[in-house]
Parts: C-alpha cells; sequence; structure tokens
C-alpha cells in the first residue's frame, strides 16, 4: 500500500509541476472560474463544445499541487467525453473524495488516472482543491455558467 501511495504522490507531483493542458483556450465555447478562499486556488477552466463532446479543454490560473494536478488529470481524461460521461465521472469522483475516510474508497475502471486522488478523502480540508476544477467545469457547462459566445 505505501508503494501504491508513493506512485500516487509521484503523479501528483508530476502533474502539478508540469499541468497538460495548461493555458487559455482561444476556441473555448464555455468558461468558468473557480476560486477557493480557504487555500488560495484559483482556477478558470475552458471548454471547447462539439455538439455534446468536449473536444478541448483547459486551464489556467494558480493553486497548490492538489488543485493543480486535479485540474491537469481532470482536463486529461476528459477530452472526447460526452455531457453524460463528463457528469458520471464528476459524480464517481466527489464521491471518491469525499467518501468515508476510515473505508478505502471504491473507484471505477473509468476513473483511469482520477484515482490517484483517492487518497484526498483523509484530509478533508484538501477536498475542496480536489474538488475546484469540477465544480468549475460544471458551472462553466451548466446553466448556471457564464457562456462565452464565439459567434
Ligand atoms: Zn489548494
Amino acid at each position: 500500500m505505501s508503494d501504491l501511495r508513493e506512485l500516487y504522490q509521484e503523479v501528483i507531483l508530476d502533474h502539478s509541476r508540469n499541468p497538460r493542458n495548461f493555458g487559455r483556450l482561444e476556441n473555448a465555447s464555455h468558461k468558468a472560474r473557480g476560486h477557493n478562499p480557504l487555500c488560495g486556488d484559483d482556477i478558470t477552466i475552458y471548454i471547447e463544445m462539439e455538439g455534446d463532446v468536449v473536444r478541448n479543454i483547459s486551464f489556467e490560473g494558480s493553486g497548490c499541487a492538489i488543485s493543480t494536478s486535479s485540474a491537469s488529470l481532470m482536463s486529461e481524461i476528459l477530452k472526447g467525453k460526452t455531457l453524460k460521461e463528463v457528469r458520471s465521472l464528476f459524480e464517481s469522483f466527489h464521491e471518491m473524495v469525499t467518501g468515508d475516510p476510515s473505508q478505502k474508497a471504491e473507484v471505477a475502471p473509468e476513473m483511469g488516472k482520477l484515482a490517484v486522488m483517492a487518497g484526498v478523502r483523509e484530509f478533508p480540508i484538501r477536498v475542496k482543491c480536489a474538488t475546484l476544477s469540477w465544480h468549475a467545469l460544471m458551472t462553466a457547462l451548466g446553466e448556471s455558467g457564464e457562456k462565452v459566445s464565439t459567434e
């Protein structure tokens, strides 16, 4: 288990030092900003939708290792996903990081690398860091989101 934990920490460190899909997305059809005052994380998510498929996604901003790596991992896994799949992943992710800390997280196979975030449930103060980009994503895609017109 400790080896696994080290591997998880390596992935998190890697993504926080070299975040994937970092930067503004010029063709974004949706965007939203998430702010976590508890930690100072401030992340803006950009999404380019094609129909109900995530064609491209990126993020920018600054934050701690957990919020940055979570946004980076999220951006990697969501490319090519349908809205329905995005919602399902959001729910699974939320459940994984907010579940009972005394229970081991059950991680669905479709979560892929997002599984590295499972340990966050043991650190309640970090949950907001891990879920920040996801909440911004859902705001961007959802009814309450700020929609950026490209027309
Ligand atoms: Zn944070």
